[in-house]
Protein backbone atom coordinates (compact mmCIF):
# COMPACT_ATOMS: atom_id res chain seq x y z
CA UNK A 1 0.00 0.00 0.00
CA UNK A 2 1.61 3.53 -1.16
CA UNK A 3 1.10 6.34 1.40
CA UNK A 4 1.71 9.72 -0.34
CA UNK A 5 2.76 12.24 0.86
CA UNK A 6 0.20 14.68 1.77
CA UNK A 7 1.67 18.08 0.29
CA UNK A 8 4.12 18.56 -2.16
CA UNK A 9 6.23 21.85 -2.22
CA UNK A 10 6.71 23.40 -5.41
CA UNK A 11 10.13 25.65 -5.86
CA UNK A 12 9.17 27.82 -8.44
CA UNK A 13 6.23 29.92 -9.68
CA UNK A 14 5.77 29.78 -13.41
CA UNK A 15 3.97 27.59 -15.95
CA UNK A 16 5.82 24.26 -15.27
CA UNK A 17 5.31 24.44 -11.62
CA UNK A 18 1.40 25.16 -12.44
CA UNK A 19 0.85 21.92 -14.20
CA UNK A 20 3.06 20.25 -11.25
CA UNK A 21 0.27 21.29 -9.35
CA UNK A 22 -2.91 20.31 -11.87
CA UNK A 23 -1.11 16.99 -12.02
CA UNK A 24 -1.37 16.85 -8.00
CA UNK A 25 -4.07 17.74 -7.43
CA UNK A 26 -5.27 14.98 -9.72
CA UNK A 27 -3.70 12.72 -7.38
CA UNK A 28 -5.86 13.87 -4.42
CA UNK A 29 -2.43 15.68 -3.05
CA UNK A 30 -2.06 19.17 -1.57
CA UNK A 31 0.82 21.46 -2.94
CA UNK A 32 2.49 24.45 -1.48
CA UNK A 33 4.32 26.92 -4.10
CA UNK A 34 7.47 28.57 -2.58
CA UNK A 35 8.83 31.52 -4.55
CA UNK A 36 10.07 34.97 -4.01
CA UNK A 37 7.05 36.26 -6.67
CA UNK A 38 4.50 33.57 -5.79
CA UNK A 39 1.63 35.74 -5.15
CA UNK A 40 -0.28 36.47 -8.30
CA UNK A 41 1.62 33.82 -9.71
CA UNK A 42 0.75 30.87 -12.87
CA UNK A 43 1.54 28.12 -9.96
CA UNK A 44 0.67 30.46 -6.88
CA UNK A 45 -2.79 30.95 -8.18
CA UNK A 46 -3.45 27.41 -8.15
CA UNK A 47 -1.70 26.18 -5.13
CA UNK A 48 -3.44 25.76 -1.65
CA UNK A 49 -0.76 27.53 -0.33
CA UNK A 50 1.92 29.68 -1.31
CA UNK A 51 4.84 31.34 0.67
CA UNK A 52 6.31 34.72 -1.01
CA UNK A 53 10.18 34.27 -0.03
CA UNK A 54 13.79 34.69 -1.14
CA UNK A 55 15.25 31.45 -1.71
CA UNK A 56 18.00 32.28 1.36
CA UNK A 57 15.58 32.87 3.68
CA UNK A 58 16.21 29.86 6.12
CA UNK A 59 13.49 30.82 8.85
CA UNK A 60 10.78 30.55 5.95
CA UNK A 61 12.24 27.56 4.52
CA UNK A 62 12.39 25.68 7.53
CA UNK A 63 8.25 26.67 8.47
CA UNK A 64 7.99 25.39 4.29
CA UNK A 65 9.82 22.16 4.89
CA UNK A 66 7.65 21.56 8.49
CA UNK A 67 4.57 21.64 6.16
CA UNK A 68 5.26 19.54 2.84
CA UNK A 69 6.24 15.76 2.81
CA UNK A 70 8.23 15.91 -0.62
CA UNK A 71 9.84 19.06 -2.52
CA UNK A 72 10.63 19.43 -6.32
CA UNK A 73 11.46 22.24 -8.24
CA UNK A 74 10.45 23.76 -11.36
CA UNK A 75 13.21 25.54 -12.43
CA UNK A 76 17.20 24.71 -12.06
CA UNK A 77 18.56 27.88 -10.65
CA UNK A 78 17.65 26.99 -7.29
CA UNK A 79 20.36 27.79 -4.96
CA UNK A 80 22.06 24.11 -4.53
CA UNK A 81 22.52 24.98 -0.89
CA UNK A 82 18.23 25.26 -0.60
CA UNK A 83 17.82 21.87 -1.78
CA UNK A 84 20.34 20.54 0.90
CA UNK A 85 18.56 22.54 3.62
CA UNK A 86 15.05 20.80 2.99
CA UNK A 87 16.70 17.66 2.14
CA UNK A 88 17.67 17.58 5.96
CA UNK A 89 14.05 17.75 6.02
CA UNK A 90 12.10 16.05 3.64
CA UNK A 91 12.21 14.01 0.02
CA UNK A 92 14.15 16.44 -2.38
CA UNK A 93 13.67 16.86 -5.89
CA UNK A 94 15.98 16.96 -7.91
CA UNK A 95 18.46 16.90 -5.75
CA UNK A 96 21.54 19.27 -4.94
CA UNK A 97 24.21 17.25 -7.05
CA UNK A 98 21.42 17.68 -10.13
CA UNK A 99 20.91 21.58 -9.47
CA UNK A 100 24.64 21.89 -9.08
CA UNK A 101 25.45 20.05 -12.24
CA UNK A 102 22.52 21.81 -14.21
CA UNK A 103 23.56 25.45 -13.26
CA UNK A 104 26.76 25.36 -14.57
CA UNK A 105 27.10 24.45 -18.25
CA UNK A 106 31.35 23.76 -18.11
CA UNK A 107 30.01 21.47 -14.91
CA UNK A 108 27.39 19.70 -17.45
CA UNK A 109 29.34 19.19 -20.38
CA UNK A 110 32.32 17.64 -18.07
CA UNK A 111 29.73 15.07 -16.58
CA UNK A 112 28.57 14.14 -20.43
CA UNK A 113 32.01 13.55 -21.54
CA UNK A 114 33.08 11.78 -17.89
CA UNK A 115 30.20 9.27 -19.01
CA UNK A 116 31.40 9.14 -22.39
CA UNK A 117 28.62 11.16 -23.99
CA UNK A 118 29.40 13.22 -26.98
CA UNK A 119 29.40 16.84 -26.67
CA UNK A 120 30.04 19.75 -29.16
CA UNK A 121 33.84 20.81 -28.59
CA UNK A 122 33.57 23.58 -26.06
CA UNK A 123 36.44 26.06 -24.30
CA UNK A 124 35.80 27.96 -20.74
CA UNK A 125 36.29 31.67 -21.33
CA UNK A 126 37.17 33.92 -18.19
CA UNK A 127 38.31 36.68 -20.77
CA UNK A 128 38.70 38.14 -24.00
CA UNK A 129 42.50 36.49 -24.53
CA UNK A 130 41.01 33.59 -23.85
CA UNK A 131 38.19 33.68 -26.29
CA UNK A 132 40.59 34.59 -29.24
CA UNK A 133 42.77 31.94 -28.25
CA UNK A 134 39.49 29.49 -28.28
CA UNK A 135 38.35 30.81 -31.16
CA UNK A 136 41.44 30.13 -33.32
CA UNK A 137 41.81 26.54 -32.29
CA UNK A 138 38.19 26.36 -33.03
CA UNK A 139 39.07 27.48 -36.64
CA UNK A 140 35.20 28.01 -37.41
CA UNK A 141 32.02 29.29 -36.32
CA UNK A 142 31.37 29.40 -32.54
CA UNK A 143 28.16 30.21 -30.08
CA UNK A 144 29.25 32.15 -26.51
CA UNK A 145 26.78 31.61 -24.00
CA UNK A 146 27.45 32.69 -20.39
CA UNK A 147 27.18 29.77 -18.32
CA UNK A 148 24.84 30.38 -15.56
CA UNK A 149 21.47 31.66 -15.89
CA UNK A 150 20.66 31.93 -19.60
CA UNK A 151 17.12 30.60 -20.66
CA UNK A 152 15.28 30.75 -24.52
CA UNK A 153 18.59 31.98 -25.84
CA UNK A 154 19.31 34.98 -23.70
CA UNK A 155 22.94 35.68 -22.77
CA UNK A 156 24.10 33.97 -25.95
CA UNK A 157 25.89 35.34 -28.99
CA UNK A 158 27.40 33.63 -32.35
CA UNK A 159 30.38 34.53 -33.56
CA UNK A 160 32.79 34.00 -37.05
CA UNK A 161 36.21 34.35 -36.81
CA UNK A 162 36.17 37.80 -38.30
CA UNK A 163 34.35 39.09 -35.73
CA UNK A 164 35.00 41.38 -32.94
CA UNK A 165 35.96 39.16 -30.23
CA UNK A 166 36.65 41.59 -27.71
CA UNK A 167 32.91 43.01 -28.25
CA UNK A 168 31.30 39.82 -28.16
CA UNK A 169 32.67 39.00 -25.13
CA UNK A 170 32.07 42.28 -23.44
CA UNK A 171 28.26 41.95 -24.84
CA UNK A 172 27.39 38.95 -22.55
CA UNK A 173 28.64 40.86 -19.40
CA UNK A 174 30.27 38.05 -17.76
CA UNK A 175 33.57 36.57 -16.75
CA UNK A 176 32.26 33.13 -16.63
CA UNK A 177 31.35 31.94 -20.03
CA UNK A 178 31.54 28.84 -22.58
CA UNK A 179 32.66 28.84 -26.39
CA UNK A 180 31.18 25.84 -28.08
CA UNK A 181 31.41 25.04 -31.83
CA UNK A 182 28.61 25.72 -34.08
CA UNK A 183 26.94 22.49 -34.94
CA UNK A 184 25.06 22.52 -38.32
CA UNK A 185 22.85 20.10 -36.99
CA UNK A 186 19.74 17.77 -39.12
CA UNK A 187 17.30 18.05 -36.56
CA UNK A 188 16.97 18.75 -32.23
CA UNK A 189 15.88 15.64 -30.15
CA UNK A 190 15.57 15.82 -26.69
CA UNK A 191 14.92 12.75 -24.20
CA UNK A 192 13.38 12.54 -21.00
CA UNK A 193 13.93 10.27 -18.34
CA UNK A 194 12.05 9.89 -14.78
CA UNK A 195 13.88 8.31 -11.76
CA UNK A 196 12.05 7.08 -8.62
CA UNK A 197 13.33 7.15 -4.89
CA UNK A 198 13.95 3.37 -5.32
CA UNK A 199 16.09 4.13 -8.01
CA UNK A 200 13.68 2.38 -10.75
CA UNK A 201 13.88 4.45 -14.21
CA UNK A 202 11.33 5.57 -16.80
CA UNK A 203 11.84 6.81 -20.37
CA UNK A 204 9.37 9.23 -22.43
CA UNK A 205 9.36 8.35 -26.21
CA UNK A 206 11.56 11.39 -27.25
CA UNK A 207 10.91 14.83 -28.99
CA UNK A 208 12.17 16.36 -32.45
CA UNK A 209 12.09 20.55 -31.35
CA UNK A 210 12.09 23.37 -33.50
CA UNK A 211 13.40 26.64 -32.48
CA UNK A 212 12.96 30.29 -33.67
CA UNK A 213 15.19 32.63 -32.14
CA UNK A 214 16.78 30.45 -29.75
CA UNK A 215 12.85 30.16 -28.37
CA UNK A 216 11.22 26.31 -28.41
CA UNK A 217 8.49 26.87 -31.05
CA UNK A 218 7.19 23.09 -32.01
CA UNK A 219 8.44 19.52 -30.86
CA UNK A 220 6.87 16.38 -32.46
CA UNK A 221 6.69 13.08 -30.65
CA UNK A 222 7.76 10.43 -30.77
CA UNK A 223 10.88 11.74 -32.56
CA UNK A 224 11.16 9.84 -36.15
CA UNK A 225 14.61 9.24 -35.83
CA UNK A 226 16.75 5.87 -36.32
CA UNK A 227 16.34 3.57 -33.55
CA UNK A 228 20.06 3.20 -32.64
CA UNK A 229 19.89 7.38 -32.38
CA UNK A 230 16.31 6.92 -29.54
CA UNK A 231 18.38 4.26 -28.08
CA UNK A 232 21.69 6.43 -27.11
CA UNK A 233 19.55 9.07 -26.18
CA UNK A 234 17.53 7.46 -23.87
CA UNK A 235 20.55 5.68 -22.42
CA UNK A 236 22.39 8.86 -22.11
CA UNK A 237 19.66 10.22 -20.02
CA UNK A 238 19.32 7.31 -18.20
CA UNK A 239 23.09 7.51 -17.12
CA UNK A 240 23.26 11.04 -16.18
CA UNK A 241 20.42 10.68 -13.79
CA UNK A 242 21.95 7.37 -12.14
CA UNK A 243 25.24 9.52 -12.62
CA UNK A 244 23.65 12.92 -10.19
CA UNK A 245 21.45 10.39 -8.20
CA UNK A 246 18.14 12.68 -9.05
CA UNK A 247 14.51 11.91 -7.89
CA UNK A 248 12.38 13.03 -10.69
CA UNK A 249 13.08 14.28 -14.12
CA UNK A 250 15.76 14.87 -16.24
CA UNK A 251 15.67 16.19 -19.69
CA UNK A 252 18.58 16.34 -22.47
CA UNK A 253 18.69 18.24 -25.34
CA UNK A 254 20.79 17.31 -28.12
CA UNK A 255 21.82 18.05 -31.23
CA UNK A 256 21.58 15.15 -34.10
CA UNK A 257 24.43 16.04 -36.70
CA UNK A 258 24.42 15.76 -40.42
CA UNK A 259 25.56 12.12 -40.65
CA UNK A 260 23.35 11.23 -37.71
CA UNK A 261 25.99 11.88 -34.71
CA UNK A 262 23.82 12.82 -31.08
CA UNK A 263 25.98 15.24 -29.64
CA UNK A 264 24.77 16.56 -25.70
CA UNK A 265 23.62 20.19 -25.07
CA UNK A 266 22.27 20.51 -21.68
CA UNK A 267 20.34 19.31 -19.47
CA UNK A 268 17.32 20.39 -17.04
CA UNK A 269 16.36 18.65 -13.73
CA UNK A 270 12.85 19.29 -14.35
CA UNK A 271 9.75 19.02 -16.76
CA UNK A 272 10.64 20.60 -20.19
CA UNK A 273 9.05 22.98 -22.49
CA UNK A 274 9.62 19.99 -25.31
CA UNK A 275 7.63 17.19 -23.39
CA UNK A 276 4.28 19.46 -22.57
CA UNK A 277 2.58 17.08 -25.54
CA UNK A 278 2.37 14.34 -23.39
CA UNK A 279 0.07 15.82 -21.32
CA UNK A 280 -2.82 14.39 -23.55
CA UNK A 281 -0.43 12.33 -25.33
CA UNK A 282 1.26 9.78 -22.81
CA UNK A 283 0.16 7.28 -20.91
CA UNK A 284 1.20 9.19 -17.84
CA UNK A 285 2.02 13.03 -18.09
CA UNK A 286 5.47 14.21 -17.18
CA UNK A 287 4.03 16.43 -14.63
CA UNK A 288 2.31 13.07 -13.44
CA UNK A 289 5.29 11.35 -13.38
CA UNK A 290 7.21 13.71 -11.45
CA UNK A 291 4.45 13.66 -8.96
CA UNK A 292 4.22 9.85 -8.63
CA UNK A 293 8.53 10.47 -8.39
CA UNK A 294 8.75 12.53 -5.44
CA UNK A 295 5.47 11.30 -3.58
CA UNK A 296 6.88 7.74 -3.54
CA UNK A 297 4.40 5.98 -5.87
CA UNK A 298 5.27 3.47 -8.74
CA UNK A 299 6.15 5.22 -12.26
CA UNK A 300 3.36 5.40 -14.59
CA UNK A 301 3.77 3.71 -18.24
CA UNK A 302 5.34 6.45 -20.72
CA UNK A 303 3.53 4.72 -24.45
CA UNK A 304 2.47 7.47 -26.64
CA UNK A 305 -0.85 7.44 -28.44
CA UNK A 306 -0.06 8.26 -32.24
CA UNK A 307 2.24 11.35 -33.02
CA UNK A 308 1.83 14.39 -31.30
CA UNK A 309 2.56 18.12 -32.01
CA UNK A 310 2.60 20.77 -29.63
CA UNK A 311 3.09 24.44 -30.10
CA UNK A 312 4.14 27.57 -27.84
CA UNK A 313 1.83 30.08 -27.69
CA UNK A 314 4.22 33.48 -27.33
CA UNK A 315 3.01 36.90 -26.05
CA UNK A 316 2.90 37.49 -30.20
CA UNK A 317 0.70 34.37 -31.19
CA UNK A 318 -2.25 35.30 -28.30
CA UNK A 319 -4.51 36.98 -31.04
CA UNK A 320 -5.22 33.61 -32.70
CA UNK A 321 -6.68 32.44 -29.28
CA UNK A 322 -9.84 32.60 -30.90
CA UNK A 323 -9.13 30.13 -33.99
CA UNK A 324 -7.51 28.41 -32.14
CA UNK A 325 -10.63 27.78 -29.95
CA UNK A 326 -12.56 26.39 -32.75
CA UNK A 327 -10.32 23.80 -34.07
CA UNK A 328 -11.09 20.67 -33.44
CA UNK A 329 -8.73 18.43 -31.08
CA UNK A 330 -6.48 20.75 -30.50
CA UNK A 331 -5.99 21.31 -26.54
CA UNK A 332 -5.51 24.01 -25.61
CA UNK A 333 -3.38 25.05 -22.35
CA UNK A 334 -3.07 28.51 -20.81
CA UNK A 335 -0.81 29.37 -17.97
CA UNK A 336 -2.74 32.55 -17.10
CA UNK A 337 -0.23 35.22 -17.11
CA UNK A 338 -1.97 38.72 -17.39
CA UNK A 339 1.01 40.15 -19.79
CA UNK A 340 1.32 39.21 -23.33
CA UNK A 341 4.86 40.15 -24.06
CA UNK A 342 6.36 39.43 -27.44
CA UNK A 343 8.63 36.16 -26.99
CA UNK A 344 6.73 35.05 -23.37
CA UNK A 345 5.25 31.79 -23.07
CA UNK A 346 1.64 32.37 -22.48
CA UNK A 347 0.36 28.69 -23.30
CA UNK A 348 1.23 25.99 -25.74
CA UNK A 349 -1.32 23.51 -27.90
CA UNK A 350 -1.34 19.91 -28.49
CA UNK A 351 -2.84 17.72 -31.05
CA UNK A 352 -2.33 14.70 -32.12
CA UNK A 353 -1.79 14.71 -36.13
CA UNK A 354 -1.77 11.02 -36.39
CA UNK A 355 -3.01 8.05 -34.47
CA UNK A 356 0.32 5.89 -35.52
CA UNK A 357 4.16 6.62 -35.08
CA UNK A 358 5.37 8.38 -37.52
CA UNK A 359 7.78 5.42 -39.22
P1 LIG B 1 16.45 26.87 -23.65
O1 LIG B 1 16.09 27.62 -22.43
O2 LIG B 1 15.51 27.12 -24.79
O3 LIG B 1 16.69 25.41 -23.46
P2 LIG B 1 19.11 27.97 -23.52
O4 LIG B 1 19.02 29.44 -23.45
O5 LIG B 1 19.40 27.23 -22.28
O6 LIG B 1 17.83 27.43 -24.21
P3 LIG B 1 20.69 26.45 -25.44
O7 LIG B 1 19.79 25.28 -25.38
O8 LIG B 1 22.13 26.19 -25.15
O9 LIG B 1 20.25 27.67 -24.54
O10 LIG B 1 20.58 27.11 -26.89
C1 LIG B 1 19.35 27.52 -27.46
C2 LIG B 1 19.30 27.08 -28.91
O11 LIG B 1 20.38 27.67 -29.66
C3 LIG B 1 19.49 25.57 -29.11
O12 LIG B 1 18.30 24.86 -28.90
C4 LIG B 1 19.97 25.55 -30.55
O13 LIG B 1 18.89 25.75 -31.47
C5 LIG B 1 20.89 26.75 -30.61
N1 LIG B 1 22.26 26.34 -30.24
C6 LIG B 1 22.80 26.37 -29.00
N2 LIG B 1 24.06 25.89 -28.99
C7 LIG B 1 24.34 25.54 -30.25
C8 LIG B 1 25.50 24.95 -30.89
N3 LIG B 1 26.63 24.67 -30.22
N4 LIG B 1 25.41 24.71 -32.23
C9 LIG B 1 24.29 25.03 -32.93
N5 LIG B 1 23.18 25.57 -32.38
C10 LIG B 1 23.19 25.82 -31.07
MG1 LIG C 1 18.25 24.69 -24.44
Amino acid sequence: MFTPHKTIGILGSGQLGRMIVIAASQLGLRTHVYAPDANNSPAGDIAHERTEASYDDHAALALFAGNVGAVTSEFENVPASTMTFLAQHCVASPGQAALHTAQHRIREKSLARDLGIKTPRFWHITDSADLTKAMTELGGDGILKTCQLGYDGKGQVRLSENDDLEAGFASLNTNDAILEEMIPFQAEASFLVARAIDGSLSSFPASLNEHKNGILRRSLAPAALPDAVINEGKAAVSALAEALDLVGLLALETFVTEDSRLLFNEIAPRPHNSFHWSIEGCETSQFTQLIRAVAGLPLGGTSCYGTWQMDNLLGEDMGSLESLANKAGLHIHLYGKAEAKTGRKMGHTNQQISSKPIA
